[in-house]
């Protein structure tokens, strides 16, 4: 979400004369687009403020004029006053419904010395506000359909940060798609911080979930493939689950965070779901698309969690199989109501968990990665790899793929034979024109127009 409001922030600066630069040194203004999820995210603003400064500084010994120093997002919304007195060299903080206002907050903070600080929630909508965009995002492309949450886990300052949920109506998302398609995407991801729980108006004026919306976006011509993320479970409804068996352009990958595989600990979490609850979700989502890869998120750690907690989650896992997933030590994040509890789990027994967590996490993505290897996939070639003549594509599963691939592929959906399946990525040779041996169901059907 981060990079899509990145994105988002060039384009409503474009206008007025900004574009993106790789050379910080002779930037007029540089954001900092911040992330507040986890202590040590927040942290990594503060040393990063600490190099802009100098940067800043030597800037304006050498007479070359004035760069302006901007946070922008999660911390800016939470931490926005501490902030601004901590770093008063910093020019402007705001958070992530604000965005749109950036040309008037620059144009304040040229009038003043001193953080020009805005981190409301302002009542008119950002998205409505936003100009089309400004850079095209490539074969694959981000959307962003949904924004802040409702559910207030026990552990998450995303509520607070973003704010309450909110769905786009489906006619702008529909049209920002349409427009991403005509700028060569291939590949649209829908964002939000709890996506599945989208519920836009719909182009019949009626309330629509994501499920309607996605078999509304595989319509667009040139649209091969469709994900999102990130989901709750409890937010999966039916029709969700039967567009992953009725759509070929919906990718078999699905990020469904579980955090933990404990009842006791998920209903301290207020994830309002069992252990249980999450595997039959995962059983009719497999029943719909036998193929789907799952990967997920993982706390521990979590206050009061018990060595059985925690063997609770590594049975959990066992029993799903992921082909991917993403661990994190429990971090205590103010103003959020598990912070204030007793029984913090003490930082060695986190790490040790963590450890063993993540092993059984890597051994399930390796099997999952070796069992590719002697298939054909398609893969959208999507950016150049580092070395020459490579190139660098995704599978269905979201496994980066290495292959060597000459310029003119990027952008296309390429059939590749699996050679060898690592711990983080494949390895493959484009094998288009050749018969292909892939699974029933979208292999074919997601090939891109030529
Ligand atoms: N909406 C998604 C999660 C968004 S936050 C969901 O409900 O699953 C992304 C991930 O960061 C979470 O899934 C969680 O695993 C992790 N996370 C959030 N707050 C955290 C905290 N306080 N400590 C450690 N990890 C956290
Ligand atoms: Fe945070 Fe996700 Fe829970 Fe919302 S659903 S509070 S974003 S973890």
């Amino acid at each position: 979400m981060n990079v899509y409001d990145s994105a988002r922030m060039a384009d409503v600066l474009a206008p007025y004369g900004y574009a993106p630069t790789d050379a910080p040194d002779s930037a007029d203004l540089i954001i900092l687009n911040t992330c507040h999820i986890r202590e040590k995210a927040t942290e990594k603003v503060f040393s990063e403020l600490g190099r802009l400064r100098a940067l800043k500084e030597r800037r304006r010994a050498a007479g070359d004029g004035d760069m302006l120093i901007a946070v922008a997002g999660c911390v800016a919304q939470a931490e926005g006053e501490a902030l601004a007195a901590r770093a008063p060299y910093v020019d402007l903080v705001f958070g992530p419904q604000t965005y749109h206002e950036l040309p008037d907050m620059l144009a304040a903070a040229r009038r003043r010395s001193g953080p020009v600080l805005n981190t409301d929630f302002p009542t008119e909508v950002k998205f409505d506000a936003l100009p089309e965009e400004a850079q095209p995002q490539g074969p694959s492309a981000f959307l962003a359909v949904q924004e802040g949450c409702d559910r207030f886990c026990t552990f998450c300052v995303v509520p607070y940060t973003r704010g309450a949920e909110y769905s786009r109506p489906a006619a702008p998302i529909a049209a920002e798609a349409e427009r991403l398609v005509r700028a060569g995407a291939v590949e649209i991801t829908l964002l939000g911080q709890n996506v599945n729980a989208w519920h836009g108006e719909g182009l019949d004026g009626r309330v629509w979930g994501l499920g309607r919306l996605i078999r509304r976006l595989a319509e667009i011509d040139g649209l091969a493939r469709i994900r999102y993320t990130t989901s709750h479970p409890r937010d999966m409804d039916d029709d969700l689950i039967a567009a992953h068996r009725d759509v070929p352009q919906l990718m078999p990958f699905l990020h469904l965070p579980v955090q933990s595989g404990s009842d006791r600990i998920l209903a301290a979490m207020n994830r309002k779901h069992t252990a249980d609850a999450y595997r039959a979700l995962v059983d009719r989502l497999r029943a719909a698309r036998p193929d789907l890869a799952l990967s997920s998120d993982f706390i521990v750690g979590f206050p009061d969690e018990t060595d059985a907690d925690f063997a609770a989650t590594l049975r959990l896992v066992t029993e799903v199989g992921y082909a991917q997933a993403y661990s994190f030590k429990y971090s205590a994040r103010p103003g959020t109501p598990a912070a204030a509890l007793d029984d913090q789990v003490p930082e060695p027994v986190r790490a040790e968990r963590l450890t063993a967590l993540q092993q059984l996490l890597g051994e399930q993505q390796l099997a999952f990665n070796r069992s590719c290897a002697g298939r054909v996939l398609p893969v959208l070639i999507d950016r150049p790899g580092r070395r020459p003549g490579q190139m660098l594509g995704r599978s269905p599963y979201l496994q980066a793929v290495h292959l060597a691939a000459p310029p003119r592929l990027l952008g296309t959906i390429a059939d590749v034979r699996i050679d060898a399946g690592h711990a983080n990525s494949l390895a493959g040779t484009v094998v288009t024109g050749e018969a292909v041996t892939a699974p029933a169901g979208p292999a074919t059907a997601e090939r891109a127009p030529a």
